[in-house]
């Protein structure tokens, strides 16, 4: 079938919306008319080649929409059903079983190869195949193929459009805080960075409980959006020293840390924040792929610190995106304050919206 996708075709260029030419589905897999797609920080750094998916290829992992076509043996999920799309897992690995999809043993090939799993990636241009089905979908495109294992069926009066980040951005952040760090009612949490993940674990500990939730985060209406949703204080890492900031709110450290910015500097600060037997979580993109942290052996073990690096928060998808629905229709995880719609034409001017800092989470409508 004819679709309209935005092609990365070389790295650092602007997409270019082109019409391609998918096929149906295999077994297994599901047709989504795409509805909505959020931008994150991960299809650029695969477009400039951090991650080498090969070019052309079509990005996008944050899709949610309807399903129009299933494969065979599909039981999940049927035609017309609103169903948010996340990252792929191949269902039968040790972490798989363990309802820890993201750390599955064949993650890259099924989610950054360019094709669909080990097969073809079921897309071409101008009778050329491109690189598709990133993270079990490329969702930066009309429609997409995904596997029955990486769709999760939404309720049909969420608001699908704006569900796709709960696939990757807003699952890592929130998860980050309450799965892998789970931290119980009562206890401390630190987030650096407050773009949509770092936001996403500042409502996340609002759901846990935390007594104590200070944001560290250089830009001032994300500050304040951080206070909306539940951080207790905030810090501007540009106003001075940020361990004595945080020390003054919290004299012994804290005892959860979650770090998002992935900056080598800024994680050694968030380690240097901890309390004792505090708990580290990492989910940032680290700059280059041979970022790396020199970490005082003594002081790690005199302090029992721990340091826990995260993926896609732990999400076991079927359980955890229903769960953060539910609280969003409570009232109590208003994710949807993080987002700033654009038609999906102006995909090169919501990626540089978000660089910017305009917006914090750019969804784009099909
Ligand atoms: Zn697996
Ligand atoms: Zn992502």
């Amino acid at each position: 079938m004819d679709v309209t996708v935005a092609l990365a075709r070389a790295p650092y260029a602007p997409f270019t919306l082109e019409t391609a030419q998918l096929d149906g589905p295999l077994p297994g897999e599901v047709l989504v008319r795409i509805v909505g797609a959020g931008v994150c920080h991960t299809d650029l750094v695969a477009r400039d080649q951090f991650i080498p998916i090969p070019l052309p290829a079509v990005l996008g992992h944050e899709g949610a929409g309807v399903v129009e076509a299933v494969g065979e043996g599909v039981t999940k999920v049927a035609v017309g059903d609103p169903v948010v799309l996340s990252f792929a897992s191949c269902g039968h690995c040790p972490q798989c079983d363990a309802r820890l999809p993201s750390y599955c043993q064949d993650f890259p090939i099924l989610n950054y190869s360019g094709g669909r799993g080990r097969g073809p990636s079921g897309l071409t241009v101008g009778g050329t195949a491109v690189s598709a089905n990133f993270f079990g979908q490329s969702s930066f495109a009309t429609h997409a193929l995904a596997f029955e294992r990486n769709v999760v069926k939404a309720p049909a009066d969420a608001p699908l459009a704006l569900l796709g980040p709960l696939g990757c951005g807003i699952q890592t952040g929130a998860g980050g805080v309450m799965r892998s760090l789970a931290c119980p009612e009562g206890s401390s949490l630190v987030v650096f960075g407050g773009g949509p993940v770092g936001l996403s674990a500042v409502m996340g500990g609002t759901v846990q409980g935390c007594a104590t939730i200070i944001l560290v985060e250089p830009i001032a209406s994300r500050r304040d959006l951080g206070l909306e949703l539940g951080a207790t204080h905030v810090i501007d890492p540009g106003a001075g020293d940020v361990l004595a900031a945080i020390r003054a709110i919290l004299p012994r450290g804290a005892e959860f840390v979650l770090e998002s910015s992935g900056l080598e500097a800024v994680v050694e600060t968030g380690l240097a924040a901890l309390a004792s037997h505090g708990l580290l979580g990492l989910v940032g993109v680290p700059p280059k792929p041979e970022s790396a942290l020199s970490i005082n052996l003594a002081s790690l073990i005199t302090y029992g610190h721990r340091i826990h690096g995260i993926i896609e928060g732990d999400s076991d998808l079927d359980g955890f995106i229903p769960e953060l629905i539910a609280l969003h229709r409570a009232g109590r995880f208003p994710f949807d304050k993080l987002i700033t719609t654009f038609p999906f034409a102006e995909i090169n001017e919501a990626i540089a919206a978000q660089h910017r800092g305009d917006c914090v989470k750019a969804v784009l409508l099909m």
